[in-house]
């Protein structure tokens, strides 16, 4: 379909445009040219000439600062508050000491190593004698992912490490199906900080160890962590294995109906997920002010046997890679989602009346409208639609709970809380409203 211009039939409108930092996913561009837009052209076009700016690591601050409103970037300043193992381990220990144990119990117990090693010992001492066996423990590199480095042990004359670690207690009772251990992986979209506006997508990946848990073989990774970048090199990553199948993966859809099967309440796991989701966020408000961004988090989340959720870390730029037809379901629609929740506009006249004086002579472009797209929202605003779950800690009386499901609500919601400028409140008045909050969530045990 070609989009004519009201006013001008001869003018072919501009096409939305993307750019890519080096490495940044190809399902992005993959996502993008599916909903017809165009690629960045450095040669050819201005420099401000876009839509949308992808990539994997911070962006200057010049890129903040200079952003036009016709643009979004995929980063915050200073995201990565929540996502350094050993940030996101004091930012919860300050929350826990501030607000009380029992409301941020979600994370297991944690110390940051080499600085924390005269309390470890104290801890390590004191569990020994009063439960009379040492505790398991796992140790994880601060500064790496996708599970290198990590060990888990019992006795402390195992523990080595060589640069800075956390050494959080390792959750000896997870959740099994079929003897095999997992964990899941949440996508929270942030399109504010301030005020706190979060996006929970409903949709998500269970992710399997490929070998049956077993507390007497620690050193076995297969067994114990549940990355896929580790998993798909075992050697019954791609055998069928008996309860799970092929591979390691399965949707949050598949587990949820699994869990109903057995009587479990999912949606109770669902909300003390959400409740997690907030609560980490809210030990990292506020971030420093910046408009025209958005941040999607990658948050791990182990259920224990008592169906307890808790949280293991949260992911900068979660894996977008697609290792399997599980990964290419949920990670393209999510994306798909992602670019509906920033609501461009079909027809781009911001960029197109402020950049008259572009490089490039325009392209005859025929621009292709997906099923997905929606030119008669609101211009300008971000709007929750469908599949995503707005949580908006600042809106929903009582404070901390969500708003679920109801698209009508969602958008309500979004309209009130995304602007251009977003307004400075919030932050103290929802530590205020925390200090009430114990009565308010469901308990997390
Ligand atoms: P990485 O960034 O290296 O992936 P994670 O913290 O996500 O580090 O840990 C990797 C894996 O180790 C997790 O996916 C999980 O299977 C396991 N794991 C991590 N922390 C714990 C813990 N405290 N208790 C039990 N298992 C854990």
């Amino acid at each position: 379909m070609e989009i004519i211009a009201d006013g001008d039939a001869s003018e072919t409108l501009k096409p939305l445009v993307f750019r890519l930092h080096e490495n940044a996913p190809a399902i992005i561009r993959e996502v993008l040219l599916e909903r017809g837009w165009t690629e960045f052209d450095q040669k050819e076009q201005d420099d401000t000439d876009w839509n949308l700016y992808w990539r994997n690591s911070p962006f200057p601050m010049t890129d903040h600062h200079s952003i036009k409103p016709w643009q979004r970037l995929n980063h915050y300043p200073e995201a990565v508050r929540i996502t350094r193992k050993d940030y996101l381990a004091r930012h919860l220990k300050r929350m826990k000491g501030a607000y009380g144990s029992t409301l941020y119990e979600f994370s297991p117990v944690a110390f940051i190593m080499p600085n924390d090693y005269v309390k470890f010992i104290a801890e390590y001492s004191r569990e020994r004698q009063s439960v009379g066996r040492p505790s398991y423990w796992i140790c994880k590199p601060v500064h790496l992912s996708r599970g290198r480095g990590i060990l888990i042990f019992q006795d402390i004359k195992d523990l080595v490490y060589h640069c800075t670690v956390i050494v959080q207690k390792y959750i000896s009772n997870p959740l099994l199906i079929s003897g095999y251990k997992l964990d899941l992986r949440l996508y929270v979209c942030v399109t504010s900080f301030c005020p706190l506006t979060i996006y929970a997508y409903e949709e998500g990946l269970v992710r399997f160890a490929t070998e049956k848990f077993d507390l007497s073989s620690l050193d076995n990774v297969y067994a114990h962590l549940t990355n896929t970048s580790i998993n798909k090199y075992g050697a019954s990553y791609k055998t069928y294995k008996e309860g799970i199948g092929c591979g390691c993966k399965w949707t949050f859809s598949k587990f949820r109906s699994y869990l109903r099967i057995f009587g479990v309440d999912d949606m109770l796991l669902w909300q003390k997920m959400n409740n997690i989701v907030i609560l980490t966020l809210l030990a990292v408000t506020p971030l420093p002010e910046a408009s025209n961004c958005f941040e999607l988090f990658g948050f791990d989340i182990l259920i224990d046997d008592k169906f307890k959720p808790w949280l293991l870390e949260v992911n900068y730029n979660p894996a977008l890679c697609l290792d399997c037809s599980i990964d290419d379901t949920v990670k393209r629609k999510l994306l798909h989602d992602i670019v509906e929740l920033l609501n461009y506009k079909q027809v781009d006249t911001h960029r197109q009346n402020e950049m008259p004086g572009s490089k490039a002579v325009r392209r005859q472009v025929s621009w292709r409208r997906t099923g997905q797209s929606t030119p008669e929202e609101a211009p300008g605003l971000l709007s929750g639609r469908k599949v995503s779950t707005c949580i908006s800690a600042s809106q929903t009386p009582p404070a901390l709970q969500f708003a679920r499901g109801s698209v009508k609500k969602v958008s309500a919601l979004t309209r009130k809380t995304a602007r251009a400028h977003p307004r400075k409140t919030l932050t103290s008045e929802l530590r205020e409203k925390m200090k009430h909050a114990k009565s308010i969530l469901p308990s997390q045990n």
